[in-house]
Parts: C-alpha cells; sequence; structure tokens
C-alpha cells in the first residue's frame, strides 16, 4: 500500500488557488519594483500610468483610479503629483464636473506606460504556457471571482462581460461561441470575454442579475 499523504494542515483546494493567486500578485509586485528602479518609478504610478493608457487618452477623474487600483484618494494624489512633475501626466477641470480633475497622458506619459507594461511579461509568459481551452477555463474562472470581489465591495466595478448591458450569454447554439456582443454585434466564445473593455456600459441592476444567473448556469433554464 501506498504511503498516504500528510493530512495534518492539508489546505483545500479553494487555499491552494488563493496561495496561487498570492503568488501570482507578489511576482507582478515584485517585476515592478525592479522595472520602476529603473524607470524611477514606483509600482503605484506605474499602474496610474498602464490604467490610463488602458483609457486610450480618455480623460480620467482621480477617484476613478482609485476605485479602480484599490488605492486611496491621498495615495493617488501624492503619485499623480509626482507624475505631472515628471510630465508624464497632464490635468484639467473635469468637462463633466468642474470640481473634479481629469487625467490624460502625455505623449512622454504614453511612451513610459508602453515601456512600463513590460512589468507583466512573466505573467503573462505563465498564461501563454496554458492550453486555449485551459486560458477559457481560467478566464472564466477569473470573471467569477471578480464578480465576488465586486459584490464584497472590495473592488470597483470591472469592465467586464458579464457585467455588460450588451452582453447576452448562451443565445447561440455554437458551444464554441454561445455569447452575444450587442456592442459589436457577434458571436463571443469562452476564451473572448474580456475583463477590461472600452465599449463596457454597466447593465441596469435587474437585468444584470439575470444575466448573471444565465452566465453561471451555463445557459441551463433560460
Ligand atoms: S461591449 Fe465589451 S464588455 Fe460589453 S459585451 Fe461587448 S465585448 Fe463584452
Amino acid at each position: 500500500m501506498g504511503k498516504r499523504l500528510p493530512m495534518h494542515g492539508e489546505k483545500t483546494i479553494v487555499e491552494h488557488i488563493t496561495v496561487g493567486l498570492g503568488k501570482v500578485s507578489a511576482a507582478l509586485r515584485s517585476q515592478a519594483w525592479e522595472g520602476g528602479i529603473e524607470r524611477r518609478l514606483t509600482p503605484t504610478q506605474g499602474q496610474i500610468l498602464l490604467f490610463l493608457a488602458a483609457r486610450s487618452g480618455t480623460a480620467v477623474r482621480l477617484n476613478d483610479i482609485a476605485g479602480e487600483l484599490c488605492l486611496t484618494a491621498a495615495t493617488v494624489s501624492d503619485a499623480v503629483m509626482t507624475l505631472v512633475d515628471k510630465k508624464l501626466i497632464k490635468k484639467a477641470r473635469s468637462a463633466e464636473d468642474q470640481r473634479a480633475l481629469a487625467l490624460t497622458l502625455t505623449a512622454a506619459g504614453l511612451l513610459e506606460a508602453k515601456q512600463t507594461s513590460g512589468w507583466t511579461e512573466v505573467v503573462q509568459a505563465g498564461v501563454s504556457s496554458l492550453t486555449p481551452d485551459e486560458q477559457a477555463v481560467f478566464l472564466r474562472g477569473l470573471t467569477k471571482v471578480m464578480h465576488s470581489l465586486q459584490q464584497q465591495g472590495v473592488i470597483s466595478i470591472a469592465r467586464m462581460c458579464a457585467g455588460c448591458a450588451y452582453f447576452q450569454p448562451y443565445v447561440h447554439a455554437d458551444s464554441a461561441r454561445p455569447h452575444h456582443c450587442g456592442f459589436v454585434d457577434a458571436p463571443l466564445g469562452e476564451g473572448q470575454l474580456r475583463l477590461d473593455c472600452p465599449d463596457f456600459v454597466p447593465g441596469v441592476e435587474r437585468d444584470q442579475e439575470r444575466r448573471w444567473q444565465t452566465f453561471v448556469r451555463g445557459g441551463q433554464g433560460q
């Protein structure tokens, strides 16, 4: 008979996955520190540049950055001040709210953001080692984890398909592309789900709950 694996202190699969996510996060942080020393940016400043680059030149308010990056407004304000001094960010009054500041990248900031995006390459290499099917399952799993974090109030609303007014889950018979995006009017496969989409429009609460339930049930009982 083979030896039994030690049971004392054994972790559950949920705990193992949580440890794994923590290690991925630590890898990103250490890359950010390493790359930041070279580029003279803190990880927070780098995150802000990447966030503004992802918003493709749209003016963003300070509170939006704080909510998205799970940082305090004071931390973001300090980092933004430094980035403005470095001429990587410019600020102006928001067109929607004259009391709020709207931030965009300068040309130098955009270039810096492109170089900063190299910080994530190590994790991208790991994710690329998964098969397309494994990536699709992982993406679905992350969508559910992010939804739970949103429900718990830990992260702000992510611009992901599962929360988008354009998303129609399981409306196509084709199992390879069962979902539909009303924005581009095209079917979507599980591997095409977005976790940060520039065309995202938040769904209204009642529709959102129905949409979410259809998505998690895999289209059963629609
Ligand atoms: S607009 Fe973007 S987030 Fe919305 S369903 Fe289409 S791809 Fe997904």
